[in-house]
């Protein structure tokens, strides 16, 4: 079967990455900062207000009913559980092997531990989507913006720990790539159906498309990012079912993490 080709309109994605990346102050005007090595802690409830501005803002560009917030961690918070990237395999999902971002390519599990024990500090980020994009029917088209608006802020953040003078920072969030076509809608029924669809780029080598937004699942990297939400105070999010009527589910969460030092 002749695998489609991704329409041009996709590969605009990029682009938009740019303009929405023009939210806070752009580049231009801004000091230049010294490199940092070590945690300042000024700097760091700077970042703070910054995440939080960046979720509010991409929340309200957006104009969706979600709701959001960043909060500074300490990584000997985070939770590591192999059996975190096993679910990732048993039972197969459908983002397995599909990016650069998600098992067997992501890093692994160890490669995670040796990541975080070099960080110190972290940006929690608790991103709370419309409830019905994760119930039928929407769930199997609306998921995708939710995930893409996540990849968003946690690369965004990124960017500014980096400006800030944190120049290790290093993004990761919940959930596959979905951003550029193999997840939309044009490619989703294609993909329940067992359908050829293009894989991506990278695994090819060649560019991401989108590379100020793409950032490996945490999920992915062995990070239970529930267990870890809750051992840093957020709620204990809700198992649910896509059947549930949204109105009886209390609240769905997604988290990102964003290293700083
Ligand atoms: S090209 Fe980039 S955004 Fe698209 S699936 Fe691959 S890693 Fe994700």
């Amino acid at each position: 079967m002749a695998q489609k080709v991704i329409p041009e309109v996709d590969k605009e994605w990029s682009k938009i990455s740019f303009k929405w990346r023009r939210l806070l102050p752009i580049k231009k005007d801004r000091p230049p900062s010294p490199i940092k090595f070590e945690a300042d802690e000024e700097v760091l409830n700077e970042l703070l207000d910054r995440s939080n501005k960046i979720i509010d803002e991409l929340i309200k560009k957006s104009k969706i009913d979600a709701s959001g917030h960043a909060k500074l961690i300490t990584t000997d918070k985070i939770v590591i559980d192999p059996r975190v990237r096993w679910k990732c395999q048993i039972p197969i999902c459908f983002g397995f092997g599909t990016s650069i971002n998600c098992p067997p390519h992501s890093p692994t599990t160890d490669q995670m531990r040796e990541i975080i024990s070099c960080y110190k500090h972290a940006i929690l980020v608790s991103f709370y989507p419309p409830k019905k994009n994760h119930v039928f029917p929407s769930i199997l088209l609306g998921v995708q913006g939710d995930v893409n608006l996540l990849n968003q802020m946690v690369g965004m953040i990124e960017g500014e720990a980096t400006y800030l003078g944190y120049y290790l920072a290093m993004g990761f969030k919940g959930g596959p790539c979905v951003g550029c076509g193999f997840f939309s809608p044009e490619y989703f029924k294609d993909l329940m159906q067992q359908k050829k669809i293009p894989t991506c780029p990278t695994l090819n080598g060649e560019m991401c498309r989108q590379y100020l937004r793409a950032r490996p699942a945490l999920e992915a990297c062995g990070v239970d990012s529930f267990a870890t939400a809750v051992k840093c105070g957020e709620k204990a999010p809700y198992v649910i079912n896509p059947e549930h009527p949204d109105e009886s589910i209390p609240f769905v969460v997604w988290h990102g993490i964003v290293f700083v030092v």
